[in-house]
């Protein structure tokens, strides 16, 4: 497990030590795409739990278990989010529930199928890794992906995630906006949740 906080000690192999210095969040992947995102908010003493938003109209129970969104007809612009889920205390909340749901890419939701919705648990490091589309932007709203988070035993946090640079509603917020870097038609991003035990 990788030490979120101060304590990282002077025995974390080279490997580690990288993936530490590189930001909070620890992300899966390498290379230049992973060294150009900031982390989100970071955790800590006085870290604010990730703010709940509305969950809207479009929310369907029972979406099936998948950590890819993406059908055989998907556009080819395609999203990775890649980030975890923790407690306010930094602790990796591990096995915690994360529901997605978005528009496709006319920015329709499915309403009677599970296009583009799909929920995942993190790993035993609070990570998870989302492979969609990039949801189109409908009118009278950022461009957004909407999400529940649970850690084990936790409350239900329900939100939207962002874009940097599209405060074109009054939902948009900072706080809620992800890392995101672009190489061609892939687009990377980052988030960390923070979340209540
Ligand atoms: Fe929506």
């Amino acid at each position: 497990m990788i030490a979120l906080g101060r304590k990282a000690g002077p025995r974390l192999t080279d490997r580690r030590r990288r993936r530490f210095l590189a930001g909070a969040v620890a992300l899966p992947f390498a290379g230049r795409a992973a060294a150009a995102l900031v982390p989100t908010p970071a955790c800590g003493p006085q870290a604010a739990a990730t703010p709940g938003q509305t969950e809207g109209p479009y929310f369907l129970p029972g979406s099936p278990e998948r950590a890819s969104l993406l059908e055989p007809d998907s556009p080819p612009e395609r999203l990775t989010l890649d980030g975890d889920v923790v407690l306010r205390d930094c602790r990796p909340a591990a096995g915690a529930l994360l529901e997605f749901w978005h528009c496709d890419d006319r920015g329709l939701y499915d309403g009677t199928g599970y296009r583009y919705r799909g929920h995942q648990f993190s790993d035993r490091n609070g990570r998870f890794r989302l492979e969609t589309i990039f949801p189109a932007i409908y009118p009278g709203r950022a461009r957004h992906i909407h999400v529940k988070v649970q850690a084990p035993h936790g409350p239900v946090l329900t939100t939207q995630l962002y874009f940097p640079g599209d405060a074109r509603d009054g939902l948009w917020r900072r706080e809620l906006v992800v890392a995101l870097s672009r190489a061609g038609a892939a687009r990377q991003a980052a988030f960390r949740f923070i979340v209540e035990a």
